[in-house]
């Protein structure tokens, strides 16, 4: 499987500033051949080489290894979206490949910049599985928060795929960030109380809104991204383990269209709590892919309405977002626990798959189930 795994650049002062002039030159070689591109309506590489390879060099005195990645990255934004000519941010991605990096041992890297080669140390920050992974293809440079980066994707072998025996139900939420169809439970309180500190600080710096006021803002958000992230991969880590120890499958919600923290946008993307809830999605899947453990998708509908006893389906079963208990059978429990047991009901492969309406239970094949709940 194939990772991104994100390097932190550990550069002196001399090399700093060889890393920023690539980037401030690599960018605006990007802008240049960008218009280029526009004018003569091409996103053919040979024909843009053809018309601006020298011109970049000589204007931007990129080498040329560097010139002809400016070129095609170009190539791939316009090819994505001929409508507009494509626009590039002053510090956007610097494309290194092979011929312009090379790896020297587990923590020096060799960057080509315009004054030559520099050997620049580097930590890994990302993705635990990724640091005994094999680096393949291209990486990318990045400078975020005055800080530079290398983008790199990283290949990590997969286990073998469990023969699963039964499933185990995860409900994700806000509140209670996991629950599990045995009854674990993580809750977000941790987070909630790190962001309540968060928030106190942040009204008073945004109040001040002085320049140091912003900076500081930007260091906050980064801090709380990282500690929500070290939740997340503690969690999707324990869920994971306990599926393959039991042999389980792990099953989880559908929600459709919005399956990746990628898909979501942008103004959802600025909500920590929603982007928290995405990140945990995709760490539980592609850490379950790494220890060939399967995820399920079953349908959301009704999960946490209906009696994982009796089948019945009512608004009115969950009291409060907290509790459960059902107007028919009496069946009670924490809502979210119910709710993991339906999905998990929903994603056992012999087990009736409950799919209720208000006209009462049926399973897949139509008959009314004898009794769906599975006890943890
Ligand atoms: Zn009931």
């Amino acid at each position: 499987m194939l990772l991104t795994h994100k390097l932190k650049l550990l550069p002196n002062e001399e090399q700093k500033n060889a890393l920023m002039e690539v980037v401030e030159r690599f960018n605006g070689a990007c802008n240049f051949v960008a218009a280029a591109a526009f004018r003569i309506r091409s996103a053919n590489k040979i024909r843009l080489q053809k018309e601006v390879y020298y011109a970049v060099r000589e204007r931007y005195g990129l080498p040329a290894q560097m010139a002809i990645r400016a070129i095609a990255k170009v190539c791939e934004a316009y090819k994505r979206d001929k409508g507009r000519k494509p626009q590039f941010n002053k510090y956007g991605a610097v494309v290194y490949d092979q011929r312009i990096l090379s790896w020297k041992g587990h923590d020096l890297v060799s960057l080509v910049t315009l004054s030559g080669r520099t050997v620049i140390p580097f930590l890994s920050c990302d993705h635990y599985e990724a640091r005994n992974g094999i680096i393949r293809g291209q990486a990318d440079l990045i400078f975020k928060n005055r800080v530079f980066y290398l983008c790199v994707a990283v290949e990590v072998p997969e286990s073998e795929t469990i023969e699963p025996i039964d499933a185990l139900g995860v409900d994700l939420g806000i509140v209670n960030l996991a629950v599990d169809s045995d009854g674990g439970t993580r809750s977000g309180v941790e987070a909630c109380k790190f962001r309540g500190r968060v928030a106190k600080l942040r009204s008073g710096l945004q109040s001040c809104g002085t320049r140091s006021a912003k900076r500081h803002l930007k260091k906050l958000s980064g801090k709380e991204k990282r500690f929500q992230r070290d939740i997340n991969h503690c969690i999707s880590k324990h869920i994971v383990a306990k599926a393959k120890d039991t042999k389980r499958s792990i099953v989880l919600e559908d929600l459709g269209g919005v399956r990746s923290q990628e898909t979501v946008n942008k103004a959802q993307r600025r909500d920590l709590n929603t982007w928290g809830f995405f990140q945990l999605r995709s760490f539980i899947e592609y850490k379950a892919k790494l220890a060939g453990v399967p995820v399920v998708f079953v349908d959301p509908k009704n999960t946490s309405r209906i009696c994982p006893r009796c089948g019945h389906v009512y608004k009115e079963n969950r009291k409060t977002r907290g509790d459960f208990e059902c107007v028919r059978c009496g069946f009670a429990g924490p809502a979210d626990h119910v709710a993991a047991t339906n999905i998990a009901a929903r994603g056992r492969v012999n087990g009736p798959i409950v799919t209720g309406d208000l006209f009462g239970p049926m399973d897949h094949l139509g008959r009314k189930p004898t009794n769906s709940f599975v006890s943890g």
